[in-house]
């Protein structure tokens, strides 16, 4: 993913600047405009810088809530003004959008960049920063409703909801097999073991339904094959370690190919919509 850099949105030059080490970082904060997702970050940091008086744009990144554009902001290692007191180990993210009840404000594309910036963060770290909203820190409703429950689920990306039953193209043959309903608690996928919880591997055999993680995997992949994929030891797919139920790097790559056939969202993480598709649609 990509982050729009500072001289990519035109930000004016922060007045000063002090840096913080990644041994400091702990946090991982959310935060929301509260204001239309059409302000840019450009109209924010004028707000900030002239109105608020600080030195520049208060937070670290911003996202559009909309869009799910990912913007530079004060960057990784500057320290922030987006929560009192807790600027030093706090990496502060705005969503640019508000909350409006009853309705979801924060498309699937700003969600999945939110996650990305998540995992990220982590990776630099080298460790988990922990997930926090700014009511966790302050007498503030921000990041609203939505975007907290969101925050404290552990960004959980369900992906988008299932698009009505696709008619079968001519010549198509009816998915093989009887349809399995997907065997994961609502939001887990199998994906890489450094992931999240709700992140299967395969590789801690946990029981899901009556069945390993793994066999659950392996039955998945035994599916593509029925589609005529050549899935095995030797074969198209996972040809190095075969079908063992373990997710990584050829389990992810059978995955996004079967998600771009399927024409699903593309992330190599095997999650409800794409076991559905492996049972369901007709194989083209
Ligand atoms: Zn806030």
């Amino acid at each position: 993913m990509d982050i729009i850099s500072r001289a990519e949105w035109g930000a004016r030059a922060p007045e000063s600047r002090s840096t913080v080490p990644w041994s400091k970082r702990t946090v991982f904060m959310g935060h929301y405009s509260a204001a239309s997702a059409t302000q840019t970050p450009r109209q924010i940091q004028d707000y900030h810088m002239r109105v608020r008086g600080w030195s520049d744009i208060g937070y670290n990144f911003l996202i559009n809530s909309v869009t799910g554009d990912l913007y530079e902001g004060r960057g990784w290692t500057v320290l922030g003004a987006h929560c009192a007191d807790h600027n030093t180990e706090s990496i502060g993210v705005c969503v640019i959008g508000k909350d409006q009840a009853g309705r979801q404000d924060v498309s699937d594309a700003a969600r999945r960049a939110f996650k990305w910036l998540y995992d990220e963060a982590n990776d630099r770290k080298g460790k988990r920063l922990t997930l926090l909203g700014h009511r966790d820190r302050g007498s503030t409703e921000c990041p609203g409703d939505e975007i907290y429950a969101w925050l404290k689920a552990g960004l959980p990306i369900v992906g988008q909801p299932p698009a009505t039953q696709p008619k079968p193209p001519a010549g198509a043959k009816p998915a093989p097999g009887t349809p399995i309903a997907f065997p994961l608690p609502s939001g887990w996928y199998f994906g890489p073991v450094t992931g999240p919880d709700y992140s299967v591997s395969g590789k801690y055999g946990r029981t899901f339904r009556g069945r390993t993680d793994r066999a659950w995997l392996q039955e998945w992949a035994s599916q593509l094959a029925r589609r005529g994929w050549s899935v095995g030891k030797g074969r198209s797919w996972l040809g190095k370690a075969g079908n063992d139920g373990i997710y990584g790097p050829e389990y992810r790559a059978l995955a996004l190919a079967f998600q771009k056939d399927q024409h699903l969202d593309q992330d190599g993480l095997i999650g409800v919509n794409s076991w559905n598709a492996a049972y369901r649609n007709p194989v083209t």
